[in-house]
């Protein structure tokens, strides 16, 4: 990123690595709906040259003095968000949120990025996961944002066995969603989106109904389809501040709670509408977050893979191979060709 609304190639010296971290080559990445949001949004402010990309799997070229479990050579799973462990914020159980609001969040925000030669990993030891033999390496990039955050939205929401569960938005984002909700025993499983290859895989995913919205009022299509009652949960993976919480909060029953998981980048306020939400009474809770990264995070979900209870190598579209693919795949994600789910870069 040269700075908002401008990307391109840049040389920078190689980071340092500290006696607690590593310094990682990519071995396969993927660009995210989020770097588009920072690029073409300007979504959390100026950046100038920095490296963008928080999605990787990689080989460790080398570790600080005091790293206990890894070593050069080692080929790694490699989440989004990095907290610094340390961090009161992480002793409070908000890791993602270590040091300040997001800041947990470092790769193409506060530091360089994936999309370079070599990357620094903060706290090596408690941020990286050995990547499973088992496991393939193209589907492990998504273990880095969009599994852990698909699944976050189900967190949020906290999807109990025999849900009635919304999952509005079904980019990568949103199928991870509906995998994970159906993961948790969601009954009726409603996935809104318009792409065709979106819905058949939300399908396969375990949604049991998609609903289009771009044929009509969803919460219109929800009440009918629910004989009046609406949704017990609803995640939100994609839509915008103004219609998408109104809608959310309009379909749920009173005691629901809504997951967010959806970037905002752009408006000021979410619009909650007064009396759909009980005038302030109806028991509706909005969750949002950033998801959580770190080690143990990364083993478990790697472990869904490894047992093949989830497969995120079917969001996979798009495939490249080499370095100077990486600017094709983000304009991909910027310009979201109907075919597109996910794109990933082979290095
Ligand atoms: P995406 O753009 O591929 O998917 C969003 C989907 O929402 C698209 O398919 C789009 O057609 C659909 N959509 C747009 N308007 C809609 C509407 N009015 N109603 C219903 N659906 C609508 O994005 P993604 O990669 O799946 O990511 C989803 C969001 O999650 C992005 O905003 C991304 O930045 C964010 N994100 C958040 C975190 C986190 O930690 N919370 C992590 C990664 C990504
Ligand atoms: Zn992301």
């Amino acid at each position: 990123m040269l700075g908002i609304g401008k990307t391109g190639w840049i040389e920078k010296d190689a980071p340092v690595c500290g006696p607690l971290d590593a310094l990682v080559k990519p071995l396969a990445v993927s660009p995210c709906t989020s770097d588009v949001h920072t690029v073409w949004e300007g979504a959390i402010g100026d950046r100038h040259d920095m490296i963008l990309g928080h999605e990787a799997v990689g080989q460790i070229v080398e570790v600080g003095a005091l790293v206990k479990d890894f070593k050069p050579g080692d080929r790694v799973i490699v989440p989004a968000i990095t907290p610094d462990w340390g961090a009161l914020e992480s002793q409070a159980g908000y890791s993602m949120h270590s040091g300040g609001m997001l800041a947990g969040w470092k790769f193409s925000n506060f530091k360089d990025g994936v999309f370079g030669e070599l990357f620094h990993v903060n706290e090596a030891d408690a941020n990286l996961a050995l990547l499973p033999d088992d496991v393939d390496m193209a589907a492990a990039v998504m273990l880095s944002d969009m599994v852990p955050t698909g699944l976050h939205g189900v967190e949020l929401a906290d999807v109990q066995f025999g849900d009635d569960v919304c999952v509005i938005g079904i980019g990568p984002v949103g199928l991870m969603a509906v995998a994970g909700a159906k993961l948790r025993g969601a009954s009726h499983l409603y996935a809104v989106g318009s792409r065709p290859d979106c819905a058949a895989l939300a399908r396969e995913y375990g949604a049991t109904e998609i609903i289009n919205y771009r044929e009509g009022d969803i919460v219109k299509q929800i009440m009918e389809l629910t004989h009046g009652k609406g949704v017990d949960r609803v995640i939100v993976a994609g839509g915008n501040a103004e219609e998408t919480f109104a809608q959310a909060i309009t379909m749920l029953k009173p005691g629901g709670r809504i997951g967010n998981v959806n970037y905002l980048g752009s408006g000021d306020y979410v619009k909650i509408p007064r009396v759909e939400w009980g005038c302030g009474m109806g028991h509706k809770t909005i969750a949002g977050g950033l998801m959580p990264g770190g080690r143990l995070r990364m083993e478990k979900l790697a472990s869904l893979l490894s047992t093949k209870r989830l497969d995120p190598g079917k969001m996979l579209t798009h495939r490249f191979n080499g370095f100077e693919h990486i600017e094709e795949a983000l304009m991909l994600m910027k310009d979201k060709p109907r075919d597109l789910i996910k794109p990933v870069v082979i290095l």
